[in-house]
């Protein structure tokens, strides 16, 4: 059970009034606000234990070292992987893509082919499409329908022994649809290709097991899941982190170095050069022990009720018309009313106090196939309430009766 009032008074950021109203925040998709055990972790780490990590002797770098591979260790728990040395940190999802898509550069060769699916953030397109050109591979789309489903046979159908890479997200931020990626990447493996899982958004919303979804990569950010921006993890299997080149060069991720030769540093520091966001990776570890101390089982069917009540509430609108319908959502929903412009009902939204995104969500591949300039996207986590959902319900019919 969630006590949400309980939750809401750990997140400071959430008492505050935006253009003269509370505010209610459901711009969760793009960041979420941080509980004050994770604000006191990033500053009890500049406090207190300000060094650097992996090569002081001294009392203070030992003990944000520890504090650091501590999260590791909760990070792979979290994900269910086999090593410790199979989690990288990252700065975010962005980097963890470029990281691999980047080592596939100079393992793709002419003729091979990579899928993306139709409903890809930016961040899990344009680093393959980097990639293709520079090798010259191909990059292919799996389709999706008018309810914002994946079309599993045409997903079938383009895979084949040219199939190098599968890179698909497991919970869309644009439509909030939940794909089947276990049996995607079954699929992957059949024809020999390597997936990789973008799980920015399942994150917060579904409890991650890379080993039984068998995900060759999957990443994850921190500010999605309650913790730091510029932070986040990606696993890999340990045979594709071998196999794959180091993304930079630098300190950290070297064993030897001289000006004919370099030989590169174990798993995991070979793809962590420099000094990294100590505080992030620490106070990472405190955002994910707090997920797990409610329970994501009670966060996601919380979350469910939300959305339920807020699909409901929102159906009663003249008028709108709810982009993404897959019968497994999570977390967002995504809308247009009659034709006012998202970004207009945004702005009267904000005037109200309450925060949406509104735009193509950096995934205009999907507002292109729906043939809209972008949609009003109201993103849940676990601190909202129907109070919120009230609000926003109330607010988009203010909107809808100032604009038409
Ligand atoms: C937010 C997001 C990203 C980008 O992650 P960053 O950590 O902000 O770089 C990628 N994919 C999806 C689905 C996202 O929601």
């Amino acid at each position: 059970m969630i006590d949400v009032n309980d939750i809401r008074h750990q997140f400071p950021t959430l008492h505050q009034e935006v253009n003269g109203h509370p505010l209610v925040y459901l711009d969760n998709g793009a960041t979420t606000h941080k509980p004050q055990v994770v604000i006191d972790a990033i500053s009890h780490y500049y406090e207190k234990l300000n060094s650097n990590i992996h090569r002081g002797v001294h009392f203070l770098s030992q003990q944000a070292t520890d504090a650091y591979e501590a999260s590791r260790e909760t990070i792979r728990q979290h994900l269910n992987a086999q090593h410790l040395h199979e989690i990288i940190f990252t700065k975010g999802n962005t980097e963890a893509i470029n990281l691999v898509a980047n080592g596939f550069r100079q393992i793709l060769q002419e003729g091979d082919e990579v899928l993306v699916s139709a409903m890809e953030h930016h961040s899990n397109i344009v680093p393959w499409q980097m990639a293709c050109q520079s090798s010259s591979a191909t990059l292919k789309v799996i389709p999706m329908d008018e309810m914002g489903v994946l079309d599993m046979d045409s997903y079938k159908n383009l895979l084949s022994d040219k199939t190098k890479v599968v890179a698909v997200n497991h919970i869309s931020n644009a439509l909030g649809t939940i794909n089947p990626v276990k049996q995607m990447i079954q699929w992957a493996h059949e024809v020999g290709a390597a997936v990789l899982i973008d799980g920015a958004q399942a994150g917060p919303h579904c409890s991650i097991d890379v080993q039984d979804l068998d995900a060759d990569f999957y990443c994850i950010s921190g500010h999605k899941v309650y913790g730091p921006t510029g932070i986040g993890a990606l696993y890999g299997k340990e045979e594709w982190l071998k196999k794959l080149p180091p993304y930079q060069g630098g300190g950290e991720m070297i064993a030897t170095v001289s000006f004919d030769k370099t030989t590169y540093a174990d798993l995991p520091h070979k793809f962590e050069a420099g000094t990294p966001n100590i505080a992030g990776g620490i106070a990472l570890k405190t955002a994910i022990d707090w997920i797990n101390q409610i329970g994501l089982d009670n966060i996601v069917s919380y979350e469910k009720e939300l959305v339920d009540y807020a699909t409901e509430e929102l159906s009663k609108i003249e008028g709108i018309r709810f982009i993404g319908q897959a019968q497994e959502k999570a977390g967002v929903i995504s809308f247009i009313v009659g034709d006012i412009h998202p970004y207009d009902m945004g702005m009267i939204l904000d005037k109200l106090g309450v925060a949406v995104r509104t735009g193509h969500h950096c995934a205009q591949p999907v507002m292109d196939q729906f043939c809209i300039p972008g949609t009003v996207r109201a993103s849940f986590a676990v601190y909202n309430t129907k109070e919120d959902v009230n609000r926003l319900v109330e607010g988009v019919i203010k909107a809808q009766t100032m604009l038409s």
